[in-house]
């Protein structure tokens, strides 16, 4: 009986959908006017200047004719710059101390994103519910675009203790577990493959076999490959043999070299910068006395308005972690020393012309979805890079980096109308990048302050 209800439900809502598709509904047309229009792709930002939306698209950007009949939204001493793209997340984890993932409705941090500015995320590794979430977040104009890696080839059999963790992560001991693997995330749907944790093996030229096993399945299935790598050897194992087309993290451990960099060109690889947790975490740590260091959530660092206040209080349980006993300045050392070596990378990498992209790697510890971005951005700057070099590898980049930016990553005829009005100027200084005042996904149009959390909600 229930599911012959369910049935005349569901051919009742199919009617219902048919209705609404036939009739001659009016477009809904906005043009915002009077802006300053930083388009992302890193030309001089257009005085003066006018967008157009038509439903979902942008139909014009700079000197446009008003449509008759449009709403009109003057912007005048504002700033409208592409919807925000954060190229590295994990939406099964929410940034606090619990291990991950927990599934713990992940839907609510599809309004962090969105009231931080950001309309696109890549989510590169995760449970296979992320692509689900998916699929539902890309009709949505209440969540940014979302592209999945789901499931992770791993080097290490051990990736977490919690047993539940991740259960369809393949273990690729072997050529047969590597082209397993593939397989299956091409059965799944996936949007990647992702292999995980490629510093780690002694064995070299092992994880080199597998790499090239790995590559040629990708291709066969027709999926990028994306790579976790700390080290500049597995980095450039994951160019050379993985074929891969994008770096999730910076290399850490030393310099990059003229062979990383001809491998990243030869590839058209983007890297992803996902350097600002260690800022985060210096400054999220403190000495405690004899030896023992505490972290606390630095909210200094990562303002939270956009955070919704059940992940505020799992993240303000980092609190009341017990002291460990790291030495808070050899702790300071580290950090300090991969801050720096992650800025030359970053710096050198840039002028060379390989595309850098902004990325968060947020769900982890410290890294709340959402504002965990505009901290990235501010890391970056501090780096070397010019605000707008930041902004393009927060927007363009990022898009590339997702394989989507056909669509978005820019403000230009024909692509989805999802942009952020500013009111400050980003150029004269990245942090302007907090002062969002509206945010159009698809069309739609989201004030900030009816995204942010107030302390009633
Ligand atoms: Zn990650």
């Amino acid at each position: 009986m229930k599911s012959v209800l369910v049935s005349l439900l569901i051919f009742l809502i199919s009617i219902g959908n048919s209705i609404a598709q036939n009739s001659n509904d009016p477009e809904t047309v906005t043009a915002f006017i009077n802006a300053t229009v930083i388009d992302g792709t890193g030309i001089d930002p257009l005085e003066n200047a006018t967008v157009v939306i038509v439903d979902k698209k942008i139909t014009c950007v700079g000197k446009c004719e008003t449509p008759k009949g449009a709403k009109i939204i003057d912007v005048k001493g504002k700033y409208i710059i592409p919807g925000l793209v954060d190229a590295h997340v994990h939406y099964d984890g929410d940034g606090s101390a619990d291990p991950r993932p927990n599934r713990n409705d992940p839907e609510r941090f599809h309004r962090s994103y969105l009231c931080s500015g950001i309309t696109a995320v890549f989510d590169t590794g995760g449970p296979i519910w992320t692509l689900d979430l998916r699929d539902d977040a890309e009709g949505s104009t209440a969540a940014p675009h979302i592209v999945a890696a789901g499931p992770l080839l791993t080097t290490t059999p051990n990736l977490s203790e919690e047993p539940d963790v991740r259960r369809l992560n393949v273990h690729m001991d072997s050529e047969e577990a590597a082209r397993f693997g593939v397989r299956m995330l091409s059965w799944l749907d996936s949007d990647a493959v992702k292999v995980w944790g490629l510093e780690i093996p002694e064995d070299r030229e092992k994880t080199r076999k597998l790499l090239q096993v790995v590559a040629e399945e990708a291709k066969k299935a027709d999926l990028p490959v994306i790579a976790h790598g700390h080290t500049l050897e597995s980095a450039k194992d994951a160019l050379r043999e993985g074929n891969a087309s994008v770096l999730l993290h910076p290399v850490s451990d030393t310099l990059v070299d003229e062979e990383f960099l001809e491998l990243a060109l030869k590839n058209d690889a983007v890297y992803i910068t996902a350097m600002g947790y260690t800022q985060v975490l210096l400054a999220a740590g403190s000495s405690a006395g004899s030896g023992y260091s505490k972290i606390s959530f630095p909210e200094q660092k990562i303002p939270l308005d956009c955070v919704d206040p059940k992940t505020r209080s799992r993240l303000s349980l980092i609190d009341s972690l017990p002291p460990k006993k790291w030495e808070f300045e050899k702790f300071r050392e580290t950090f300090e020393t991969s801050y720096k070596t992650h800025s030359s990378n970053l710096k050198r990498i840039h002028d060379a012309g390989i595309t850098v992209a902004a990325g968060t790697d947020a769900g982890n510890l410290l890294l709340p979805h959402g504002p965990s971005l505009h901290t990235e951005m501010e890391t970056m700057a501090s780096a070397g890079l010019t605000p707008m070099e930041v902004l393009v590898a927060s927007t363009r980049n990022g898009a590339k980096a997702m394989g989507r930016l056909d669509e978005f990553g820019t403000l230009e005829a024909g692509k989805v109308a999802d942009m952020v009005v500013l009111e400050k100027n980003p150029l004269e200084d990245i942090s302007n990048i907090r002062s969002i005042e509206l945010v159009v996904r698809g069309g739609k149009v989201w004030t900030h302050d009816e995204m942010k959390y107030n302390d009633e909600d």
